[in-house]
């Protein structure tokens, strides 16, 4: 078992960081706090080429493996230090664009790719409604034909980039069962954004109900197969959210890690650094065995979907200790900050703020807890 990086992926993970510290970190408190997102940071991501790493290059991506993109996102989460736009940009990428590229025809691709690569488009994936969670399946949103047209009926919940999407994949049942339609979201009058969710973390990522009354849509909307969007389209979103998006999380990790360490040594107390403490030393050395464990548990989960192995419940077991070990890390770094950690003014109290949304969103804990022992149990 090789665990070695090349050196192109240790070139482009650097590369990746230092962008993350140069143009995602320093408004990153601010932008928390104001819940805002800004199009200059996205601008500047973009011009590193950043949105189109998954798809290959003929449709204006970099053609990265599944590895590059955790690389990526493991890096920009590391030095930007933003849940908010790692979780933007993590849905722009798993579940805006990659079901295009994997399910749309050639004419969508070539209509949808190339802004979504080069970030002139913002991507969103539409599929969660008030009453259908967890359970994806008990979707309402209809999807009727007229004529040559489809007509969309029906509302979503915690849409990400909801707000600021210009192509939206909403998932809607039509007589032949539930179906993926591309959705012009800036252009059609019928995709209307609801109210914006003031949330506890990632608050730099804007999330929105979404409305859709009458939304007529083509029929070269259709993406995939008429009818059969959950068995493919949908759990392909998951699957890449259990992996790739997941990278986010470690990086996030190693970052409430080093901060942890570097206030440990400078605050004193009883004379010594606090990290000289046993007690301390050791909440130092379980956050390592932490990030150590996600790390190894996200990668392996990668690493298989890359071989075109099975991952399904790898991919579950990654979610399921990123969604319990980032929140575990956070709470012990607000501890090791004493007083000064449960203050606006260090960053430990946004990192537990943002880990908690690991635990909940692309299939809560539970669900993957559901997921492990229905295999192993099978
Ligand atoms: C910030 C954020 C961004 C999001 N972005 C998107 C997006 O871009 N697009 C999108 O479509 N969706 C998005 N989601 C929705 C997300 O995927 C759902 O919130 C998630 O799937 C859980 O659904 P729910 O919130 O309705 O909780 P519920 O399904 O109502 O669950 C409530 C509780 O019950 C538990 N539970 C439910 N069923 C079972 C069961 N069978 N056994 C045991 N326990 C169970 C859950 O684990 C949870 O603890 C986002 C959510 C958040 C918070």
């Amino acid at each position: 078992m090789d665990f070695s990086l090349s050196d192109e992926q240790e070139a482009l993970y650097a590369s990746m960081r230092k962008l993350g510290q140069d143009v995602i970190a320093p408004g990153a408190a601010e932008r928390d706090q104001k819940g805002q997102w800004d199009p200059q940071v996205w601008k500047a991501v973009s011009a590193a080429g950043v949105p189109g790493m998954p798809i290959p290059e003929e449709y204006g991506g970099s053609g990265g493996s599944i590895l590059d993109c955790c690389l990526v996102n493991e890096a920009l989460a590391e030095g930007g230090r933003d849940g908010g736009f790692g979780l933007s940009l993590g849905a722009h990428w798993v579940i805006g664009t990659v079901p295009i590229w994997l399910h749309g025809t050639e004419e969508q691709k070539r209509r949808y790719l190339p802004g979504l690569c080069d970030g002139s488009l913002i991507g969103a994936w539409a599929s969660t409604e008030p009453e259908a969670g967890s359970d994806s399946t008990a979707i309402k949103t209809t999807a009727v034909r007229e004529g040559d047209d489809w007509v969309l009926n029906g509302s979503k919940i915690f849409i990400t980039n909801g707000p600021i999407a210009d192509v939206c994949t909403v998932l809607a049942k039509a007589p032949e069962g539930p179906t993926a339609f591309i959705v012009d979201a800036k252009t059609n009058p019928g995709f209307k954004v609801g109210r914006e969710l003031d949330k506890l973390g990632c608050r730099s990522s804007p999330t929105a109900e979404i409305f859709l009354e009458d939304c007529r849509v083509p029929a070269n909307a259709v993406l995939g197969d008429l009818g059969n969007a959950h068995w493919k389209v949908a759990f392909e979103c998951f699957d890449w959210e259990r992996t790739v998006m997941l990278a986010g999380i470690v990086g996030g990790m190693r970052t409430t890690l080093d901060q942890a360490i570097t206030y440990a040594k400078q605050r004193q107390q009883f004379g010594k650094p606090i990290a000289h403490h046993q007690v301390i030393a050791h909440k130092l050395a379980q956050m390592e065995i932490n990030y150590q464990v996600v790390r190894n548990a996200v990668y392996k989960a990668a690493w298989l979907k890359q071989a075109g192995k099975e991952h399904m419940v790898e991919a579950s077991v990654a979610k399921a200790l990123c969604g319990t070990l980032s929140v575990d890390n956070a709470l012990e770094s607000i501890q090791i900050h004493g007083g000064y950690g449960y203050l606006k003014d260090f960053p430990a109290e946004r990192a537990l703020r943002d880990a908690k949304l690991a635990s909940l969103g692309g299939g809560t804990t539970e669900i993957q807890k559901m997921i492990i022992s229905r295999a192993i149990l099978a």
